[in-house]
């Protein structure tokens, strides 16, 4: 075997083993119907000439490999920023198994986010019974800070209202009145991920500067020489906030990094 537990590769080096290209070779051969290779050559070639450049620039109703993802997956970054929270997404199970499994791979570590868990019926009747239960669950198990509510396309479609939703499960019970929930709607068919991250900051800085749902006095502004800085939707985030810090402590400035 290529690999074994005194000897663990990554994907790139353990897929060129012998086991793995003939396992890739068995594959193609039985199940991808391949094509004949000279064909796919010259298909190659041809989409690296000006005729196929043109032909590509002139679509206007398609895009091939886009490198965005859906808003909830940037709200469900943005709420990781915040101390102790957990990111809580209004809608199906498997929206938010991908967000997971995204970040889990991005980061070599796992992460942690729960689903409201909408089935059929919640998206025929609406889906307050699973916000209810949901927040109660969340509440219960996790025992975080702070939980961020976010929506997918489901919940976004039949026009779940979030304020209401979470109002009502607080009058239920599912959290303290005073507990912070904030939110954002986060369509998924408008926009990207950058503009779920940015709904989502927005959602937690209008909480608590709007008085955390009527619970507590609204905050004044109150101008000092403090500077806030939010970097916005970075993958990259871990290693360059580290050198944004680096750079602030050496021009000697006092400041707050949101989202880190
Ligand atoms: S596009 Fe919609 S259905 Fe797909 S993962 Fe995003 S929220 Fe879920």
């Amino acid at each position: 075997m290529t690999q074994n537990a005194d000897h663990v590769l990554d994907h790139l080096e353990l897929f060129r083993g012998p086991e793995y290209q003939q396992m890739l070779a068995n594959k193609k051969k039985m199940f991808e119907n391949p094509r004949d290779p000279a064909e796919v050559e010259r298909v190659r070639e041809w989409a690296k000439t000006p005729e196929y450049r043109e032909l590509n620039f002139a679509r206007e109703a398609l895009t091939v490999n886009p490198a965005k993802a859906c808003q909830p997956l940037g709200a469900v970054f943005a709420a990781v920023g915040f101390e102790g929270t957990i990111p809580f997404v209004h809608g199906s199970q498997g929206c938010v198994a991908y967000y997971r499994s995204h970040f889990s791979r991005h980061f070599k570590e796992p992460s942690s986010c729960v689903s409201s868990s909408m089935t059929e019926d919640a998206a025929v009747f609406g889906g307050l019974n699973n916000m209810i239960d949901g927040l109660a669950n969340t509440y219960a198990m996790y025992k975080p800070k702070m939980i961020a509510v976010s929506t997918t396309c489901m919940a976004e479609v039949i026009g779940d209202d979030l304020n209401a939703f979470i109002k009502t499960a607080k009058e239920k019970g599912s959290v303290p009145a005073e507990y912070d929930v904030p939110f954002a709607h986060t369509p998924a068919f408008v926009g990207s991920h950058v503009t779920g991250y940015d709904n989502v900051m927005k959602g937690i800085f209008e909480h608590f500067w709007d008085g955390k749902a009527r619970t507590a006095p609204v905050l004044e502004r109150v101008p000092n020489e403090k500077i806030n800085f939010i970097g916005g939707f970075d993958g990259y985030t871990v290693g360059n906030l580290r050198e944004v810090k680096r750079l602030l402590g050496i021009m000697g400035a006092d400041y707050t990094i949101l989202g880190d």
